[in-house]
């Protein structure tokens, strides 16, 4: 009923029940204020009384609260002070309220004009609890009679219903958006929470600290899931205290999402990040034992009306990620540059495999070189993968991926496969029959099982002599898995394959296993040659490295030439094999064919 239609509020009491139920069945949580008080407004026209009102009562704190009146309250009179009435500070007319089970009519003092008013009070009730009132006030005498009091007792149960229906409503939506464990918002709430602060038009930047403890998993098997919940509930209640307003949400596990309220920039959001780290970091006394867990953070802020909820998310979830793979116990803000890694990762990871089928990839080869001659000795072959928007892509970008998704292997394949044919093809048409090609092999391949047969084969199959491939690898594998690697080189080897050690210098030394596996080559790492003629510390390193090739009697090749002064200083100290831009850059295939045909690179000496 609209207030135009108050005139037609029905004359006969049981009309007037059935109207009342009618308005109040499809209440909601959202609509209960306002319905109700339109059926105050309703009753007070109909039994002729000046004020009406609904309270429900708390009695967790004994207090009760004004949930509608008529006529209703001007905004312009400020906060109600009987919206909230605690029993022990009320009168105690209505203190009795509390747990009135009848309607009873009372004559007290009224408020609003001088002279006493009639009250009727009629309890809600569910069950054997009274949960609220409802209340008619009439200034001056009314008499009430006994079927409008029942007509009322209907009423105030319809109340009860829907004030029972609607708590039952609220619990649901609580239980819908909160965590059981630690009372904080779940996903589905944070994901809402999200939606609306990303909304175009409202405040930004919009932070988002995301939280994941180091090793809680130990917590949980140690002393057992007890003792685990306990520790998250803590940590719950630690991510809430502080100053400034923020939404908690727990994401299941060991993950937890802190939502600043207001808007705050990465900066702002980093300090907040570190401040919550040591609050997080300190101990928890959990049967007799002091806890204590430390906490990666990453952090990400987006912009309203530009980006989403799941950018936002998985921004901060990328962020987390790259603190835990830093060591865990750090904070790691979202970058550009890792948006970059991000997209080339989901890049490479979804087209890796049919890049590798279908012909994206090319080789291109770096010549080495006999500085006193310029003579071609060797080539090398180097990856690049011909991206259709990214442009030719360098192989440090991609291999890493590979390698983390078990493609290390079949990219290796490829590329010795495809150098060994075109270094064959190349030969058959009389060039470079007395150079050597060396192809690169990454550390993970190289463990590979069948790794030896799969050389063998490709090089009898393009029926490559023995010596004539010479496979390159780090430092690194063949300190972390010396026995293997023993047995490897040993294989190829035997197989007539060539083994150089690559970026020879910077990594693990394997100075000391040098003498006893089966290496031909190194090759000085280009961060060393680079600047020889001007640093003389790395001029050290050359000179004791060209010592060392010499008492091994190991072949040595300097990588990363760039200038004259370099040539020089090599040639003078006894390397006469080098590589790098001054000589020539990696070069096409065709390229490489007709440099083999001249047999030289076309540079002037000193
Ligand atoms: P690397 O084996 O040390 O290869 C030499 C790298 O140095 C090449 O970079 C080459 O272009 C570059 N270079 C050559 N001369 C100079 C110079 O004078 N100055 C400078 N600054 N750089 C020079 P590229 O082609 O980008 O390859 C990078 C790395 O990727 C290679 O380093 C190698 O470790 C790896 N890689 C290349 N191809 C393959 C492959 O087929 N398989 C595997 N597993 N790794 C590969
Ligand atoms: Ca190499
Ligand atoms: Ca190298």
């Amino acid at each position: 009923m609209t207030p135009e239609t108050e005139t037609t509020v029905p004359r006969n009491l049981e009309v007037l029940v059935t109207s009342v139920a009618t308005d109040l069945m499809a209440v909601t949580a959202a609509t209960s204020a306002q319905v109700s008080e339109r059926v105050l407004g309703d009753l007070v026209t109909y039994f002729d009384v000046d004020v009406s009102f609904l309270r429900h009562h708390d009695h967790r704190i004994h207090a009760s609260e004004l949930v509608a009146e008529w006529p209703p309250r001007p905004d312009s009179a400020g906060p109600d002070p009987l919206k909230i009435v605690y029993f022990a500070d009320s009168d105690s007319v209505f203190a009795e309220t509390e747990r009135l089970c009848e309607p009873t009519i009372l004559r007290s003092e009224a408020v609003a004009r001088p002279g006493s008013a009639t009250v009727a009070e009629v309890p809600l009730r569910s069950g054997d609890v009274t949960t609220g009132v409802l209340g008619f006030v009439k200034f001056g005498e009314r008499e009430w009679l006994g079927k409008e009091l029942n007509a009322l007792k209907a009423i105030a149960s319809l109340f009860a219903q829907v004030q029972a229906r609607i708590a039952a409503e609220e619990r649901l939506r609580y239980l819908a958006d909160h965590d059981d464990l630690t009372g904080l918002y779940n996903r589905r709430a944070l994901l809402g929470h999200l939606d609306s602060r990303l909304a175009a038009g409202r405040p930004g930047p919009v932070a988002v600290l995301f939280f994941d403890l180091d090793r809680l998993k130990a917590i949980n098997d140690y002393l057992g899931h007890v003792a685990g919940d306990w520790f998250i509930r803590i940590l719950a209640e630690r991510l809430q205290e502080g100053d400034e307003e923020r939404f908690v949400a727990r994401l299941g596990g060991d993950e937890f999402v802190v939502v600043p309220s207001i808007p705050m920039t990465t900066d702002a959001a980093e300090t907040l990040a570190h401040r919550l780290q040591s609050v997080l970091r300190e101990r928890v006394s959990i049967d007799g034992e002091m806890l204590t867990r430390t906490i990666s953070i990453g952090v990400a802020v987006g912009t309203p009306g530009h980006d989403t909820t799941s950018d936002l998310l998985s921004r901060a979830d990328q962020a987390v990620l790259s603190a835990k793979n830093a060591g865990g116990n750090s904070i790691s803000v979202f970058s550009d540059r890792m948006s970059q890694e991000i997209a080339l990762r989901n890049d490479i990871e979804l087209h890796l495999q049919n890049v590798i089928d279908g012909g994206a990839l090319v080789l291109h080869y770096l010549p080495e070189v006999d500085i006193r001659t310029g003579d071609i000795l060797a080539t090398e072959a180097l990856v690049r993968w011909q991206h259709p928007t990214r442009g030719l892509l360098s192989p440090d970008r991609f291999i890493g991926v590979a390698e983390s998704i078990n493609l290390a292997g079949e990219l290796g394949r490829w590329v010795l496969r495809n150098a060994c044919a075109e270094f064959a093809r190349w030969r058959s048409t009389g060039v470079g029959a007395q150079i050597v090609l060396r192809v690169n092999v990454s550390p993970v391949q190289l463990v590979t099982e069948g790794f030896v047969d799969s050389v063998a084969e490709a090089m009898a199959e393009f029926g490559l002599e023995r010596g004539s491939v010479c496979l390159e690898i780090t430092e690194s594998v063949v300190v972390q898995d010396i026995d293997t690697t023993r047995v490897t080189l040993a294989g190829l080897k035997e197989a007539g394959v060539q083994v150089a050690i690559d970026d020879f210098g910077t990594g693990y030394s394997v100075l000391s296993l040098l003498k006893t596996l089966p290496v031909d080559t190194l090759k000085i790492d280009k961060s060393f040659v680079q600047d020889l003629g001007t640093n003389a510390g790395d001029l050290a390193i050359v000179r004791a490295i060209i010592a060392l090739a010499e008492a091994f009697r190991l072949e040595l090749v300097a990588e990363g030439v760039e200038t004259d002064i370099a040539v020089r200083t090599l040639l003078h100290h006894g390397c006469h094999r080098a590589q790098g831009f001054l000589l020539s850059r990696p070069v096409p295939g065709p390229e490489m064919e007709r440099l083999l045909a001249e047999g030289r690179v076309p540079v002037h000496f000193p």
